[in-house]
């Protein structure tokens, strides 16, 4: 081991820490019954179920839509009389510091299905293709090394004094960083440090796969995601993605596992407002002894708004979840066409964005029944991101653009028919912009014995998106088995702060 790979590690406790204690004297088993609502059935709910059911809760799920997961949901559609696919919000990357979804993952039975991505490529349409896949995986070591990508040149060190700003890069550290950039934009910041064209491009990638474009998404969030991403550990950018649909790697498995630990879980059932009663909620007159709300952040306003005693008993706390902010639009659209392509490429493509086109994804690659479809068919599948559609973009224009935009990428594709095509604009995620920062919630409320859960949830530990979603869940659970008596939950984090900081 190298001396820098040896001063990075230490100084990165090996790249993971135990974020708490769990005292093993402790029984891990819940003896008297307590019953917990689970209000949402995205990765937040099932996580903070799974944790609760395996302890002996008698947990229930309760779930507004026809389908499990939120935004790794997946739902049957027929394109014909012949064939019905498991469509979903879109392509998901599992990053291998994701460590205490990983753990879920484990526990269901599901860690089997995740399967390696050959490269971190982005396109782009004036600088080339820039490849990460053998970029060095010591942090450090892997910005020095993303000047042999061409990212950043040596000119672009000699000739630009601010380039040294950067620096800020290695330095995050949750307090200071969040007083000092949550009220810069990535694009004041890139125009400040007059960073070069190709890092521009590569942090403009970064920021819209954070579902804000650049004038918009806080330069805290984005420092704290290259440390997550990035700067924290010696993973390099490969991750790993599930080789089929969600229902069958993540959404059967997990509903089994709550279901075999004496869970319920009751789908089409939208919960209207918190009700409490006598230190218990209750739901049609089923009292709980614990609320988790696994709800994004426009379903939770919608419970708020309808909750009195919140309302009007805890205003402040009201009014700080009633100014929780959605991010801008995004679409996906998927297409199954006549001919396949993208065989010698990685499953999933960055693409900078002509206008809207972030990625395309080759499903006929990665996902086992996609597969099959394209054998028999003799075509591919493919799925276009747009994380965040400009402000004023006409919807009725994204299906052209996405097509205009693949075709410059993938002329080859210009002569294929689509056979069967699924598109969806949506306004339902997690906003990552300026001035958020102070005012969003903790997993633990004002309100006794409620918990919120989700990728919008303020952590000590610098997670984010699944990731997040995943440990505050941990951070809910473990609050109620201190309450109880009964052993924590291990939390494990990428290192809290950055190597300079
Ligand atoms: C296109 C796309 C690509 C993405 N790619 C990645 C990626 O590559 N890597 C990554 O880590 N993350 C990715 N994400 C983000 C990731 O999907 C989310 O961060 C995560 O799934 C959010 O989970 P959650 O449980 O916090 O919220 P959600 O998934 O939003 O779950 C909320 C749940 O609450 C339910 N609900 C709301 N209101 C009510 C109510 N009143 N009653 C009952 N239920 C209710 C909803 O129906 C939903 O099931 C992507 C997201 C999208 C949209």
């Amino acid at each position: 081991m190298s001396l820098l790979e040896n001063f990075v590690k230490k100084r990165l406790s090996n790249y993971q820490v135990e974020v708490n204690k769990v005292d093993e004297n402790l029984p891990k088993k819940i003896s008297a019954e307590k019953k917990v609502a689970v209000i949402g059935s995205g990765i937040a709910g099932l996580t903070s179920a799974v944790l609760l059911s395996e302890r002996g809760f008698k947990v229930k799920l309760f779930e507004r839509d026809n389908f499990l997961g939120g935004k790794v949901g997946s739902w049957k559609v027929e394109f014909s009389d012949e064939y019905t696919a498991n469509v979903e919000h879109g392509f998901h990357a599992f990053f291998r510091q994701y460590y205490n979804l990983r753990e879920i993952l484990k526990k269901i039975d599901s860690y089997k299905y995740l399967i390696p991505i050959s490269d971190y490529l982005i396109k782009t349409k004036d600088h080339g293709d820039f490849s990460f896949a053998n970029i060095e995986k010591t942090p450090i070591a892997n910005i020095l090394s993303m000047r042999k990508s061409g990212i950043y040149s040596f000119k672009d060190i000699l000739s630009n004094p601010k380039f040294a700003k950067l620096i800020t890069l290695l330095t995050y550290d949750k307090e200071k960083t969040f007083a000092k950039f949550d009220h810069v934009s990535f694009q004041q910041f890139a125009d400040e440090v007059n960073l070069p064209p190709a890092m521009r491009l590569m942090f403009t990638t970064f920021s819209r796969a954070f579902f804000a474009e650049p004038q918009h998404i806080s330069m805290a969030e984005l420092i704290k995601s290259f440390h997550f991403y990035f700067l924290s550990n010696d993973h390099g950018l490969i991750y790993d993605v599930l080789n089929d649909d969600f229902q069958t790697t993540i959404l059967n498995p997990a509903k089994k596992f709550i279901e075999d630990n004496g869970g319920e879980v009751i789908m089409n059932s939208p919960f209207l407002s918190i009700q409490k009663f006598e230190n218990k909620f209750v739901i049609e007159n089923e009292n709980f002894d614990y609320m988790i709300l696994g709800t994004d952040i426009h379903g939770t306003k919608k419970i708020f708004s309808n909750s009195d005693f919140i309302k009007y008993g805890h205003t402040d706390y009201y009014n700080q979840i009633m100014n929780q902010k959605k991010s801008q639009r995004y679409a996906v659209l998927r297409l199954w066409m006549d001919k396949r392509i993208g065989d010698d490429l990685p499953f999933f493509v960055f693409t900078d964005a002509l206008k809207i086109l972030d990625s395309i994804t080759f499903y006929h690659n990665m996902e086992k029944e996609s597969a099959i479809w394209a054998e028999k068919n003799n075509g591919g599948i493919y799925e276009l991101h747009s994380y965040a559609l400009p402000d004023n973009f006409d919807e009725e224009k994204v299906r052209e653009q996405f097509l205009e935009e693949m075709y410059a990428y993938f002329p080859e594709l210009k002569s294929a028919k689509i056979l069967h095509e699924y598109i969806q604009i949506k306004k339902d995620f997690t906003a990552f912009h300026t001035n958020l920062y102070k005012n969003r919630p903790t997993p633990i409320t004002d309100i006794d014995n409620l918990y919120l859960t989700g990728d919008w949830i303020k952590l000590p530990i610098p997670a984010m998106l699944m990731e997040a979603s995943a440990s505050s869940a941990y951070y809910a659970a473990n609050d109620i088995f201190k309450k109880e008596g009964i052993q924590e939950e291990k939390i494990l984090s990428v290192p809290e702060k950055g190597i300079f900081a």
